[in-house]
């Protein structure tokens, strides 16, 4: 696949930005990288048109392809949607706190079970019960007590006959006698999704009062994730999902088909029978997985930090040379903007760590960087090569075009020529110096 989309960016123009054909192009190809992920159609389109919006008209940085471009952009979209943050488990209740565990026959919701009862036992040292409400499945209830045996963990003695709500008033009853802090109840499933089974999850939640829903779905769940994830949501309302069997071939686009339809976050992976094999939900990981383009997405990362670099670099050659003229000033106001402070491209040359402090005390926010940026925008390109031009007629006309005051345009200069004399004793003054040596 990644074969088949370098040659689709190979046609693709270089330009400055995005055009509609270049993301219409590019888009066909991610369309089909989601699909083979799995992900739902429905989610696809309405993924791509939030792509699109996002994408068209976007700058491209120098030295990727459009093509290249459009990717790093789909992925953040994508990490978006999946969530930017880790959600854990929420057990801010009064204890026994309950969380039911919901999902179709094998998606792995007794295995899950297990998993995070060690995890809260071990990690978190919480008193924890299981529970087994499966009284469909013969041994399914024994397959937990065995589990449990595994990882010491205590489950609720197993009484034959007993109807799920009866099963989950006793493990509930047993919880509050003995002090337990969480009980987790495992559910049955049914192979698809019916009726009596949403039926069953509905009146186990409302004797339960569950305070975490979890909806267990395999990673190989394709179109049928949509459906799963919304019925599940729609009848029962679920909390928060995990999705099973990541240590498989499947790509996960369940994971964004469901997250998509119900807004509700993905808290856990499983990747492996182990009980030990639960991990926590990692957007850029799953992203990675669902569009395999995690290469490019790190190569267009990298060539927008080189760029960062270069500029830092050129600015330095010319401190080093003892220019430092008004768009000199300009650039780095635009820089330190950009930015978000002098932390970023000021820190990156060299000796600048000791001209901060001149700098705090010049004053400079953020305001003030626009108002400064936006004066030396409405100078001549000659004006802000040789600041020496700069008469009071000068002044006049650039501060009628910046709608700024004359003493604001004088200001502005005496910091200059006091930045220029600074950056002037760190380079020309310092041959071979920390600024040559930048400038190399
Ligand atoms: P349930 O019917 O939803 O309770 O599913 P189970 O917990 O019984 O799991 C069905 C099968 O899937 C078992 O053989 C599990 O060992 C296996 N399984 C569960 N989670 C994972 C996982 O994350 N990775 C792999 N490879 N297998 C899993
Ligand atoms: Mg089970």
């Amino acid at each position: 696949l990644s074969d088949k989309l370098s040659a689709v960016f190979d046609r693709l123009t270089r330009r400055g930005s995005l055009t509609e054909a270049d993301v219409n192009e590019a888009l066909k190809e991610i369309r089909r990288a989601l699909l083979e992920a799995d992900v739902a159609l429905d989610v696809v389109r309405s993924f791509a048109d939030k792509v699109r919006d996002r994408a068209v008209g976007a700058g491209v940085v120098k030295s990727v392809s459009p093509g290249q471009m459009v990717v790093k952009i789909v992925n953040d979209v994508l990490i978006e949607t999946l969530g930017e943050t880790t959600e854990a488990i929420d057990l801010a209740a009064k204890p026994p706190v309950a969380i039911m565990m919901v999902g179709l026959q094998g998606a792995g919701k007794t295995t899950t079970t297990a998993k995070i009862a060690k995890r809260l036992k071990e990690r978190h040292g919480k008193g924890v019960l299981m529970a087994s409400l499966d009284v469909k499945r013969p041994a399914a209830q024994e397959q937990l007590a065995v589990l449990g045996r595994q990882v010491e963990v205590d489950t609720l003695p197993i009484v034959a006959g007993q109807t799920p709500i009866q099963i989950a008033r006793r493990a509930m009853e047993a919880a509050r006698l003995e002090g337990y802090d969480v009980v987790l109840l495992d559910t049955a499933g049914r192979t698809h999704i019916d009726e009596p089974l949403m039926q069953e999850m509905a009146d186990i939640k409302s004797y339960a009062s569950p305070h975490e829903i979890l909806l267990v779905a395999d990673a190989l769940t394709g179109q049928d994730a949509v459906n799963l994830a919304k019925s599940f949501d729609e009848r029962v309302g679920i909390t928060g999902i995990v999705l099973t069997r990541m240590d498989g071939d499947g790509r996960g686009g369940a994971a964004l088909s469901m997250r998509h339809v119900t807004g509700k976050p993905i808290k856990l992976i499983g990747a492996g029978e182990k009980m030990d094999a639960l991990d926590e939900f990692s957007p850029q990981r799953i992203a990675n997985r669902i569009l395999g383009m995690g290469d490019i997405v790190a190569l267009v990362e990298k060539a927008a930090a080189a760029i960062d670099a270069e500029e830092a670099r050129k600015a330095a050659a010319r401190i080093a040379k003892g220019k430092f003229d008004l768009q000199d000033l300009c650039d780095q106001l635009a820089q330190v903007e950009k930015l978000g402070g002098f932390g970023g491209i000021m820190g990156l040359l060299p000796g600048v760590a000791k001209m901060k402090d001149q700098i705090a005390k010049a004053n400079l926010d953020e305001s003030l960087i626009k108002r400064q940026r936006a004066i030396i925008l409405s100078m001549t390109p000659q004006e802000r090569r040789n600041p020496d031009l700069l008469k009071a007629s000068r002044k006049k006309r650039i501060a009628a075009g910046a709608g700024a005051k004359v003493e604001e345009i004088n200001k502005l200069l005496k910091q200059h020529r006091q930045m220029a004399d600074l950056m002037k004793s760190f380079g020309a003054g310092k041959r071979g110096g920390l600024m040559g040596k930048a400038a190399q």
